[in-house]
Protein backbone atom coordinates (compact mmCIF):
# COMPACT_ATOMS: atom_id res chain seq x y z
CA UNK A 1 0.00 0.00 0.00
CA UNK A 2 1.17 3.40 -0.29
CA UNK A 3 2.37 5.93 2.45
CA UNK A 4 -1.46 7.09 3.15
CA UNK A 5 -3.62 6.24 5.67
CA UNK A 6 -5.04 2.75 5.17
CA UNK A 7 -8.74 2.74 6.07
CA UNK A 8 -10.60 5.86 5.79
CA UNK A 9 -14.43 6.29 7.58
CA UNK A 10 -17.35 8.29 7.42
CA UNK A 11 -18.27 11.12 9.78
CA UNK A 12 -21.63 11.18 10.94
CA UNK A 13 -22.75 13.59 13.93
CA UNK A 14 -19.50 14.65 14.41
CA UNK A 15 -17.74 11.56 14.80
CA UNK A 16 -15.34 9.05 12.60
CA UNK A 17 -17.56 5.56 11.91
CA UNK A 18 -17.29 2.23 10.19
CA UNK A 19 -19.56 1.33 7.24
CA UNK A 20 -22.55 -0.98 7.92
CA UNK A 21 -21.79 -1.75 4.40
CA UNK A 22 -17.99 -3.48 5.02
CA UNK A 23 -15.03 -1.80 3.24
CA UNK A 24 -14.40 -0.77 -0.24
CA UNK A 25 -10.93 -1.10 -1.80
CA UNK A 26 -9.37 2.33 -3.40
CA UNK A 27 -7.09 1.68 -6.00
CA UNK A 28 -4.44 4.09 -7.53
CA UNK A 29 -5.36 4.74 -11.41
CA UNK A 30 -1.36 5.57 -12.27
CA UNK A 31 -0.59 1.62 -10.87
CA UNK A 32 -3.43 -0.26 -10.58
CA UNK A 33 -2.35 -1.03 -7.07
CA UNK A 34 -4.66 -0.87 -3.91
CA UNK A 35 -3.62 2.31 -1.68
CA UNK A 36 -6.47 2.18 0.81
CA UNK A 37 -9.88 1.03 2.19
CA UNK A 38 -12.87 3.00 2.98
CA UNK A 39 -15.50 2.51 5.12
CA UNK A 40 -19.43 2.12 2.92
CA UNK A 41 -22.59 3.15 4.40
CA UNK A 42 -25.65 1.50 4.31
CA UNK A 43 -29.60 2.63 4.50
CA UNK A 44 -29.15 3.01 8.16
CA UNK A 45 -26.08 5.06 8.12
CA UNK A 46 -27.76 7.32 5.78
CA UNK A 47 -30.58 7.63 8.02
CA UNK A 48 -28.42 8.26 10.76
CA UNK A 49 -26.51 10.92 8.84
CA UNK A 50 -30.12 12.46 8.26
CA UNK A 51 -31.33 12.29 11.26
CA UNK A 52 -28.50 14.44 13.11
CA UNK A 53 -28.22 16.95 9.79
CA UNK A 54 -32.27 17.06 11.01
CA UNK A 55 -31.39 17.80 14.56
CA UNK A 56 -28.95 20.56 13.60
CA UNK A 57 -31.38 22.09 11.52
CA UNK A 58 -34.01 21.77 14.08
CA UNK A 59 -31.62 22.59 17.11
CA UNK A 60 -31.40 26.61 15.24
CA UNK A 61 -27.27 26.14 15.49
CA UNK A 62 -26.59 26.88 11.98
CA UNK A 63 -30.14 28.85 11.20
CA UNK A 64 -30.31 31.12 14.24
CA UNK A 65 -26.67 32.59 13.44
CA UNK A 66 -26.05 35.65 12.24
CA UNK A 67 -25.19 34.98 8.66
CA UNK A 68 -22.04 36.74 8.83
CA UNK A 69 -20.90 34.33 11.30
CA UNK A 70 -22.10 31.48 9.26
CA UNK A 71 -19.79 33.05 6.48
CA UNK A 72 -16.72 33.38 8.25
CA UNK A 73 -17.07 29.36 8.79
CA UNK A 74 -17.84 28.74 5.45
CA UNK A 75 -14.79 30.72 4.86
CA UNK A 76 -12.66 29.14 6.95
CA UNK A 77 -12.93 25.60 5.43
CA UNK A 78 -11.76 26.89 1.93
CA UNK A 79 -8.78 28.65 4.60
CA UNK A 80 -7.66 24.95 5.83
CA UNK A 81 -8.24 23.39 2.48
CA UNK A 82 -5.88 25.57 1.86
CA UNK A 83 -3.59 24.73 4.54
CA UNK A 84 -3.80 22.03 4.04
CA UNK A 85 -2.86 21.57 0.34
CA UNK A 86 0.16 19.70 0.79
CA UNK A 87 -1.20 16.96 2.81
CA UNK A 88 -4.34 16.34 0.60
CA UNK A 89 -3.39 16.86 -2.76
CA UNK A 90 -1.06 13.79 -2.85
CA UNK A 91 -4.22 11.55 -1.90
CA UNK A 92 -5.84 13.17 -4.26
CA UNK A 93 -3.80 11.94 -7.17
CA UNK A 94 -3.42 9.09 -5.60
CA UNK A 95 -6.78 8.12 -5.37
CA UNK A 96 -7.96 10.05 -8.73
CA UNK A 97 -5.18 9.61 -11.19
CA UNK A 98 -4.70 12.81 -12.20
CA UNK A 99 -1.12 15.03 -11.94
CA UNK A 100 -0.08 16.44 -8.61
CA UNK A 101 -0.54 20.18 -10.27
CA UNK A 102 -4.12 19.07 -11.30
CA UNK A 103 -4.95 18.27 -8.13
CA UNK A 104 -3.53 21.14 -6.46
CA UNK A 105 -5.57 23.25 -9.32
CA UNK A 106 -8.68 21.20 -7.90
CA UNK A 107 -8.22 22.51 -3.95
CA UNK A 108 -7.53 25.67 -4.54
CA UNK A 109 -10.99 25.42 -6.78
CA UNK A 110 -12.23 24.22 -3.82
CA UNK A 111 -11.25 26.56 -1.76
CA UNK A 112 -12.59 29.17 -4.01
CA UNK A 113 -16.32 28.02 -3.75
CA UNK A 114 -16.11 28.28 0.42
CA UNK A 115 -14.03 32.14 -0.20
CA UNK A 116 -16.98 32.88 -2.71
CA UNK A 117 -20.26 31.48 -0.20
CA UNK A 118 -18.63 32.58 2.85
CA UNK A 119 -18.79 35.73 1.16
CA UNK A 120 -22.45 35.46 -0.06
CA UNK A 121 -23.89 34.45 3.31
CA UNK A 122 -25.13 37.78 4.32
CA UNK A 123 -26.20 39.07 1.15
CA UNK A 124 -29.36 36.90 0.86
CA UNK A 125 -32.02 39.12 1.50
CA UNK A 126 -35.91 39.57 1.41
CA UNK A 127 -38.10 42.60 -0.03
CA UNK A 128 -40.75 44.44 1.19
CA UNK A 129 -43.78 43.95 -1.13
CA UNK A 130 -46.20 47.59 -0.73
CA UNK A 131 -49.93 46.77 -0.71
CA UNK A 132 -51.02 49.58 0.70
CA UNK A 133 -52.11 51.80 4.06
CA UNK A 134 -53.25 48.89 5.32
CA UNK A 135 -50.73 46.39 5.16
CA UNK A 136 -46.75 45.44 5.95
CA UNK A 137 -45.69 42.53 3.92
CA UNK A 138 -42.05 41.42 3.51
CA UNK A 139 -40.48 37.92 2.05
CA UNK A 140 -37.78 36.27 4.27
CA UNK A 141 -35.41 33.01 2.47
CA UNK A 142 -35.55 30.09 4.53
CA UNK A 143 -33.09 27.39 4.65
CA UNK A 144 -34.50 24.49 3.35
CA UNK A 145 -33.11 22.16 5.86
CA UNK A 146 -31.12 18.89 5.28
CA UNK A 147 -29.63 18.88 1.91
CA UNK A 148 -28.71 15.69 0.41
CA UNK A 149 -25.71 15.94 -2.31
CA UNK A 150 -24.52 13.39 -4.39
CA UNK A 151 -20.77 13.88 -5.97
CA UNK A 152 -19.20 11.78 -9.13
CA UNK A 153 -15.66 10.51 -8.80
CA UNK A 154 -14.25 13.22 -11.61
CA UNK A 155 -13.47 16.02 -8.71
CA UNK A 156 -14.25 14.71 -5.90
CA UNK A 157 -12.85 17.36 -4.17
CA UNK A 158 -14.14 20.49 -5.97
CA UNK A 159 -17.81 18.89 -6.76
CA UNK A 160 -18.15 18.48 -2.96
CA UNK A 161 -17.32 21.92 -2.42
CA UNK A 162 -19.37 23.53 -4.93
CA UNK A 163 -22.51 22.62 -3.46
CA UNK A 164 -21.62 22.38 0.35
CA UNK A 165 -20.39 25.96 0.15
CA UNK A 166 -23.05 27.73 -0.92
CA UNK A 167 -25.79 24.59 0.92
CA UNK A 168 -23.77 25.83 4.69
CA UNK A 169 -23.88 29.59 3.85
CA UNK A 170 -27.34 29.73 3.27
CA UNK A 171 -27.61 27.79 6.75
CA UNK A 172 -28.65 24.10 5.74
CA UNK A 173 -27.25 20.87 7.01
CA UNK A 174 -25.55 18.76 4.85
CA UNK A 175 -25.42 14.58 3.69
CA UNK A 176 -23.03 14.11 1.27
CA UNK A 177 -22.72 10.84 -0.70
CA UNK A 178 -18.86 10.37 -2.02
CA UNK A 179 -17.63 8.69 -5.50
CA UNK A 180 -16.96 4.85 -4.60
CA UNK A 181 -13.68 5.39 -7.07
CA UNK A 182 -11.99 8.10 -5.29
CA UNK A 183 -14.07 8.96 -1.97
CA UNK A 184 -11.03 9.38 0.57
CA UNK A 185 -10.14 13.48 0.22
CA UNK A 186 -13.73 14.13 1.08
CA UNK A 187 -12.62 13.15 4.25
CA UNK A 188 -10.63 16.52 5.11
CA UNK A 189 -14.28 18.04 4.52
CA UNK A 190 -15.28 16.92 7.71
CA UNK A 191 -12.16 18.12 9.35
CA UNK A 192 -12.38 21.53 8.22
CA UNK A 193 -15.55 21.59 9.36
CA UNK A 194 -14.65 20.79 13.10
CA UNK A 195 -11.51 23.18 12.05
CA UNK A 196 -13.87 25.83 11.30
CA UNK A 197 -16.28 25.54 13.90
CA UNK A 198 -19.59 24.18 12.25
CA UNK A 199 -22.09 22.52 14.93
CA UNK A 200 -22.30 18.74 14.98
CA UNK A 201 -24.35 17.31 12.25
CA UNK A 202 -23.81 19.83 9.67
CA UNK A 203 -21.85 18.05 8.20
CA UNK A 204 -22.22 14.20 7.60
CA UNK A 205 -19.99 12.18 4.87
CA UNK A 206 -20.08 9.06 3.82
CA UNK A 207 -19.48 6.84 1.08
CA UNK A 208 -21.36 3.70 0.00
CA UNK A 209 -22.72 2.33 -3.40
CA UNK A 210 -24.99 4.59 -5.47
CA UNK A 211 -27.88 1.33 -5.69
CA UNK A 212 -27.71 1.50 -1.81
CA UNK A 213 -26.42 4.49 0.01
CA UNK A 214 -27.43 6.80 -2.86
CA UNK A 215 -30.46 5.55 -3.02
CA UNK A 216 -31.20 5.53 0.39
CA UNK A 217 -30.04 9.07 0.78
CA UNK A 218 -32.01 10.54 -2.73
CA UNK A 219 -35.65 8.28 -1.20
CA UNK A 220 -35.32 9.46 2.42
CA UNK A 221 -38.28 11.23 3.04
CA UNK A 222 -36.41 13.61 5.65
CA UNK A 223 -34.14 15.20 3.48
CA UNK A 224 -35.30 18.50 2.02
CA UNK A 225 -33.30 18.93 -1.30
CA UNK A 226 -31.02 17.22 -3.63
CA UNK A 227 -27.85 18.17 -5.47
CA UNK A 228 -26.75 15.07 -7.86
CA UNK A 229 -23.79 15.76 -10.24
CA UNK A 230 -23.07 12.55 -12.34
CA UNK A 231 -24.82 10.60 -15.31
CA UNK A 232 -28.31 10.87 -17.15
CA UNK A 233 -29.44 7.26 -16.06
CA UNK A 234 -28.72 8.28 -12.40
CA UNK A 235 -30.00 11.77 -12.73
CA UNK A 236 -33.21 10.47 -13.80
CA UNK A 237 -33.47 8.09 -11.21
CA UNK A 238 -32.68 10.77 -8.79
CA UNK A 239 -34.98 13.29 -9.91
CA UNK A 240 -37.78 10.17 -10.02
CA UNK A 241 -37.11 9.77 -5.96
CA UNK A 242 -37.28 13.64 -5.41
CA UNK A 243 -40.42 13.46 -7.19
CA UNK A 244 -41.95 11.14 -4.95
CA UNK A 245 -40.94 12.67 -1.75
CA UNK A 246 -41.88 16.69 -3.61
CA UNK A 247 -38.76 17.60 -3.14
CA UNK A 248 -36.57 19.63 -5.53
CA UNK A 249 -33.22 18.65 -7.09
CA UNK A 250 -30.79 20.06 -9.29
CA UNK A 251 -29.51 17.73 -11.60
CA UNK A 252 -25.50 18.41 -13.52
CA UNK A 253 -25.30 15.69 -16.14
CA UNK A 254 -23.15 15.26 -19.04
CA UNK A 255 -22.25 17.21 -22.04
CA UNK A 256 -20.74 16.34 -25.44
CA UNK A 257 -19.72 20.50 -25.63
CA UNK A 258 -18.49 21.53 -29.10
CA UNK A 259 -16.14 24.49 -29.89
CA UNK A 260 -16.94 26.39 -33.42
CA UNK A 261 -13.92 27.97 -34.78
CA UNK A 262 -14.47 30.17 -37.71
CA UNK A 263 -11.71 30.76 -40.19
CA UNK A 264 -10.61 34.25 -38.54
CA UNK A 265 -10.16 32.45 -35.10
CA UNK A 266 -6.67 32.61 -33.86
CA UNK A 267 -5.76 28.87 -34.43
CA UNK A 268 -2.62 29.00 -32.15
CA UNK A 269 -4.05 30.74 -29.34
CA UNK A 270 -6.86 28.09 -29.67
CA UNK A 271 -4.34 25.07 -29.14
CA UNK A 272 -3.60 25.96 -25.56
CA UNK A 273 -8.02 25.81 -25.29
CA UNK A 274 -7.28 22.13 -26.36
CA UNK A 275 -4.97 21.61 -24.18
CA UNK A 276 -7.34 22.49 -21.28
CA UNK A 277 -10.72 21.55 -22.91
CA UNK A 278 -10.05 17.66 -23.93
CA UNK A 279 -7.19 16.69 -21.99
CA UNK A 280 -7.37 18.06 -18.71
CA UNK A 281 -8.02 15.83 -16.53
CA UNK A 282 -7.69 13.01 -19.16
CA UNK A 283 -10.74 14.63 -20.35
CA UNK A 284 -13.13 13.20 -17.55
CA UNK A 285 -14.43 16.49 -17.69
CA UNK A 286 -18.48 17.02 -17.70
CA UNK A 287 -17.80 20.80 -20.00
CA UNK A 288 -15.55 19.13 -21.96
CA UNK A 289 -14.54 20.09 -25.63
CA UNK A 290 -15.11 16.80 -26.56
CA UNK A 291 -15.82 18.40 -30.21
CA UNK A 292 -14.37 20.72 -32.28
CA UNK A 293 -16.66 22.05 -35.25
CA UNK A 294 -13.85 23.77 -37.62
CA UNK A 295 -14.30 25.83 -40.94
CA UNK A 296 -13.44 24.14 -43.87
CA UNK A 297 -10.35 26.16 -44.53
CA UNK A 298 -8.63 26.37 -41.22
CA UNK A 299 -9.58 22.71 -40.48
CA UNK A 300 -6.46 20.81 -41.93
CA UNK A 301 -4.03 22.93 -39.98
CA UNK A 302 -6.31 22.74 -37.25
CA UNK A 303 -6.35 18.95 -37.22
CA UNK A 304 -2.31 19.27 -37.69
CA UNK A 305 -1.82 21.70 -34.43
CA UNK A 306 -3.92 19.29 -31.94
CA UNK A 307 -2.27 16.05 -33.71
CA UNK A 308 0.89 17.64 -32.64
CA UNK A 309 -0.06 18.58 -29.30
CA UNK A 310 -1.61 15.67 -28.07
CA UNK A 311 1.85 13.90 -29.53
CA UNK A 312 3.73 16.29 -27.01
CA UNK A 313 2.27 15.49 -24.08
CA UNK A 314 3.48 13.52 -21.15
CA UNK A 315 1.14 11.13 -19.84
CA UNK A 316 1.98 8.62 -16.62
CA UNK A 317 1.61 8.57 -13.03
CA UNK A 318 0.22 11.50 -11.72
CA UNK A 319 2.53 11.64 -8.58
CA UNK A 320 5.49 11.77 -10.73
CA UNK A 321 3.73 15.16 -12.60
CA UNK A 322 4.06 17.94 -9.70
CA UNK A 323 4.50 21.01 -12.17
CA UNK A 324 2.52 22.51 -14.40
CA UNK A 325 2.95 21.99 -18.03
CA UNK A 326 2.25 19.31 -21.12
CA UNK A 327 1.55 16.29 -19.15
CA UNK A 328 -1.70 13.85 -18.33
CA UNK A 329 -2.39 11.13 -15.95
CA UNK A 330 -4.60 8.13 -15.91
CA UNK A 331 -8.29 7.61 -16.22
CA UNK A 332 -9.70 6.46 -13.29
CA UNK A 333 -10.58 2.81 -13.75
CA UNK A 334 -9.95 0.42 -16.46
CA UNK A 335 -13.74 -0.05 -17.30
CA UNK A 336 -13.48 3.97 -17.92
CA UNK A 337 -10.83 3.59 -19.77
CA UNK A 338 -12.01 0.58 -22.05
CA UNK A 339 -15.11 2.36 -22.52
CA UNK A 340 -13.40 5.65 -24.01
CA UNK A 341 -10.82 3.04 -26.26
CA UNK A 342 -14.05 0.76 -27.81
CA UNK A 343 -16.09 4.29 -28.49
CA UNK A 344 -12.58 4.94 -30.56
CA UNK A 345 -12.74 2.03 -32.55
CA UNK A 346 -16.40 2.23 -32.88
CA UNK A 347 -16.07 5.60 -34.13
CA UNK A 348 -13.28 3.96 -36.33
CA UNK A 349 -15.50 1.46 -38.00
CA UNK A 350 -18.30 4.30 -38.64
CA UNK A 351 -15.43 6.12 -40.58
CA UNK A 352 -13.93 8.40 -38.75
CA UNK A 353 -10.06 8.88 -38.61
CA UNK A 354 -7.78 8.39 -35.78
CA UNK A 355 -4.83 11.19 -36.43
CA UNK A 356 -3.19 10.37 -33.35
CA UNK A 357 -3.54 8.06 -29.91
CA UNK A 358 -6.58 5.97 -29.84
CA UNK A 359 -4.98 3.18 -27.71
CA UNK A 360 -4.54 1.63 -23.93
CA UNK A 361 -1.01 2.36 -23.46
CA UNK A 362 1.12 -0.80 -22.60
CA UNK A 363 1.95 0.01 -18.66
CA UNK A 364 0.61 -0.63 -15.33
CA UNK A 365 -2.67 1.64 -14.89
CA UNK A 366 -5.32 3.08 -16.69
CA UNK A 367 -4.31 5.37 -19.39
CA UNK A 368 -5.35 5.95 -22.65
CA UNK A 369 -3.47 8.17 -24.93
CA UNK A 370 -4.46 11.38 -26.27
CA UNK A 371 -6.94 10.97 -29.27
CA UNK A 372 -7.89 12.92 -32.04
CA UNK A 373 -10.06 11.78 -34.86
CA UNK A 374 -11.20 13.57 -37.72
CA UNK A 375 -13.91 12.64 -40.84
CA UNK A 376 -16.63 12.71 -38.04
CA UNK A 377 -19.36 13.59 -39.05
CA UNK A 378 -22.90 14.29 -37.13
CA UNK A 379 -24.50 11.41 -37.02
CA UNK A 380 -21.71 9.15 -35.63
CA UNK A 381 -21.89 7.77 -32.42
CA UNK A 382 -18.97 9.51 -31.12
CA UNK A 383 -20.15 12.78 -32.25
CA UNK A 384 -23.39 11.99 -30.17
CA UNK A 385 -22.62 10.26 -27.19
CA UNK A 386 -19.39 11.20 -24.00
CA UNK A 387 -16.67 9.41 -24.04
CA UNK A 388 -15.04 10.93 -20.97
CA UNK A 389 -11.83 10.77 -21.98
CA UNK A 390 -9.06 12.58 -24.00
CA UNK A 391 -10.82 12.09 -26.85
CA UNK A 392 -11.46 15.03 -29.07
CA UNK A 393 -13.99 14.52 -32.16
CA UNK A 394 -13.47 17.14 -34.89
CA UNK A 395 -15.86 17.95 -37.78
CA UNK A 396 -16.08 20.43 -40.77
CA UNK A 397 -18.50 22.95 -41.62
CA UNK A 398 -18.93 25.31 -44.37
CA UNK A 399 -21.65 27.90 -43.53
CA UNK A 400 -22.33 29.81 -39.98
CA UNK A 401 -25.90 28.32 -39.53
CA UNK A 402 -24.66 24.86 -40.42
CA UNK A 403 -22.07 24.93 -37.40
CA UNK A 404 -24.76 26.07 -35.33
CA UNK A 405 -26.77 23.17 -36.51
CA UNK A 406 -24.07 20.88 -35.42
CA UNK A 407 -23.39 22.48 -32.21
CA UNK A 408 -26.66 21.92 -31.33
CA UNK A 409 -28.23 18.93 -32.96
CA UNK A 410 -26.90 16.51 -29.68
CA UNK A 411 -29.22 15.57 -26.67
CA UNK A 412 -27.18 17.72 -24.41
CA UNK A 413 -26.54 21.24 -24.05
CA UNK A 414 -24.12 22.10 -20.91
CA UNK A 415 -21.91 24.69 -22.60
CA UNK A 416 -20.77 25.69 -25.94
CA UNK A 417 -17.91 27.82 -27.69
CA UNK A 418 -17.45 30.06 -30.67
CA UNK A 419 -13.80 31.58 -31.49
CA UNK A 420 -13.41 34.34 -34.15
CA UNK A 421 -12.79 37.83 -34.73
CA UNK A 422 -15.81 39.21 -35.10
CA UNK A 423 -18.07 40.44 -32.78
CA UNK A 424 -20.98 40.33 -34.69
CA UNK A 425 -21.11 36.38 -35.22
CA UNK A 426 -19.52 35.60 -31.95
CA UNK A 427 -22.72 37.23 -30.33
CA UNK A 428 -25.17 35.79 -33.03
CA UNK A 429 -23.83 32.22 -32.39
CA UNK A 430 -23.91 32.92 -28.31
CA UNK A 431 -27.70 33.44 -28.76
CA UNK A 432 -28.04 30.68 -31.21
CA UNK A 433 -25.89 27.86 -29.06
CA UNK A 434 -28.18 26.13 -26.71
CA UNK A 435 -26.08 25.77 -24.12
CA UNK A 436 -26.35 27.03 -20.29
CA UNK A 437 -22.61 28.85 -20.68
CA UNK A 438 -20.63 30.52 -23.70
CA UNK A 439 -17.18 30.80 -23.72
CA UNK A 440 -16.40 33.42 -26.76
CA UNK A 441 -12.52 32.93 -27.43
CA UNK A 442 -11.81 31.16 -24.40
CA UNK A 443 -12.92 27.87 -23.18
CA UNK A 444 -13.45 27.48 -20.18
CA UNK A 445 -14.06 31.01 -19.58
CA UNK A 446 -15.99 32.48 -16.27
CA UNK A 447 -15.56 31.45 -12.29
CA UNK A 448 -17.49 30.36 -9.48
CA UNK A 449 -19.17 34.15 -9.94
CA UNK A 450 -21.00 32.69 -13.22
CA UNK A 451 -23.90 30.40 -13.03
CA UNK A 452 -23.20 26.56 -14.59
CA UNK A 453 -25.75 24.28 -15.36
CA UNK A 454 -27.38 22.79 -18.31
CA UNK A 455 -29.70 22.83 -21.32
CA UNK A 456 -31.45 19.42 -22.53
CA UNK A 457 -29.81 16.54 -21.10
CA UNK A 458 -27.61 17.99 -19.44
CA UNK A 459 -30.02 18.48 -16.49
CA UNK A 460 -31.50 21.49 -14.59
CA UNK A 461 -30.57 23.75 -12.04
CA UNK A 462 -27.85 25.79 -11.83
CA UNK A 463 -24.89 25.67 -9.49
CA UNK A 464 -22.01 28.62 -9.30
CA UNK A 465 -22.90 32.06 -9.12
CA UNK A 466 -25.49 33.79 -7.43
CA UNK A 467 -28.26 31.39 -8.91
CA UNK A 468 -27.25 28.40 -6.57
CA UNK A 469 -28.20 30.44 -3.29
CA UNK A 470 -31.71 29.91 -4.40
CA UNK A 471 -31.00 25.96 -4.59
CA UNK A 472 -30.89 25.78 -0.95
CA UNK A 473 -33.36 28.47 0.62
CA UNK A 474 -37.13 28.88 0.08
CA UNK A 475 -39.00 31.79 0.20
CA UNK A 476 -41.58 32.83 2.90
CA UNK A 477 -43.70 35.70 2.11
CA UNK A 478 -45.31 37.25 5.97
CA UNK A 479 -48.35 39.91 5.03
CA UNK A 480 -49.12 41.88 8.55
CA UNK A 481 -52.53 43.19 8.51
CA UNK A 482 -52.22 46.89 10.18
CA UNK A 483 -54.73 47.70 13.00
P1 LIG B 1 -22.76 8.22 -11.87
O1 LIG B 1 -24.09 8.76 -12.22
O2 LIG B 1 -22.53 6.78 -12.12
O3 LIG B 1 -22.44 8.42 -10.32
C1 LIG B 1 -22.52 9.68 -9.69
C2 LIG B 1 -22.85 9.47 -8.24
O4 LIG B 1 -24.16 8.92 -8.15
C3 LIG B 1 -21.92 8.49 -7.51
O5 LIG B 1 -21.70 8.98 -6.20
C4 LIG B 1 -22.75 7.21 -7.45
O6 LIG B 1 -22.46 6.39 -6.37
C5 LIG B 1 -24.16 7.76 -7.32
N1 LIG B 1 -25.21 6.85 -7.76
C6 LIG B 1 -25.14 5.86 -8.71
N2 LIG B 1 -26.34 5.25 -8.82
C7 LIG B 1 -27.18 5.85 -7.94
C8 LIG B 1 -28.55 5.67 -7.62
N3 LIG B 1 -29.32 4.75 -8.20
N4 LIG B 1 -29.10 6.49 -6.68
C9 LIG B 1 -28.36 7.46 -6.08
N5 LIG B 1 -27.06 7.64 -6.35
C10 LIG B 1 -26.47 6.87 -7.27
O7 LIG B 1 -21.73 9.15 -12.60
P2 LIG B 1 -20.14 9.05 -12.56
O8 LIG B 1 -19.78 7.91 -13.45
O9 LIG B 1 -19.65 9.04 -11.18
O10 LIG B 1 -19.72 10.46 -13.21
C11 LIG B 1 -19.57 10.63 -14.58
C12 LIG B 1 -20.75 11.39 -15.15
O11 LIG B 1 -21.01 12.58 -14.40
C13 LIG B 1 -20.49 11.89 -16.54
O12 LIG B 1 -21.63 11.66 -17.32
C14 LIG B 1 -20.26 13.39 -16.37
O13 LIG B 1 -20.51 14.16 -17.48
C15 LIG B 1 -21.12 13.72 -15.24
N6 LIG B 1 -20.62 14.90 -14.53
C16 LIG B 1 -21.32 16.07 -14.63
C17 LIG B 1 -20.88 17.22 -13.99
C18 LIG B 1 -21.65 18.51 -14.08
O14 LIG B 1 -21.42 19.41 -13.29
N7 LIG B 1 -22.55 18.67 -15.01
C19 LIG B 1 -19.72 17.18 -13.23
C20 LIG B 1 -19.03 15.98 -13.13
C21 LIG B 1 -19.51 14.82 -13.79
Amino acid sequence: MADIRPYWQNYINGSFVDGGAGRIGIDDPGTGERIAEQAMADAADVDRAVQAAGQCHESGALTDMRPVERGRMVRAMGNYLIENIDEIAPVLTLEAGKPLWESRIEIEGAARYFEYYGNQAETVEGRSIPLGAGYFDFTTYEPRGVSAQIIPWNYPVEMTARSLSAALATGNACVIKTPELDPLTNRYFALAAEAAGLPKGAVNILCGHGHEAGAALSSHSDINQIVFTGSVPTGVAIATAAAQNVVPCVLELGGKSAAIVHDDADIDAFMNDVRWGIYFNAGQVCSAMSRVIAHESVHDRLVEGVVSLAGELSVGPGIERNKFGANMGAMISESQRDRAAGMVSEAQREGAIVAAGGHKMNRPGFFLEPTVLFGVTPAMTIANEEVFGPVLSVLKFSSDEEAIRIANGTPYGLVGGVFTRDIDRATRAAKQLRAGQVFVNEWYAGGVETPFGGYGKSGYGREKGREALWNYVQTKNVAIKLG
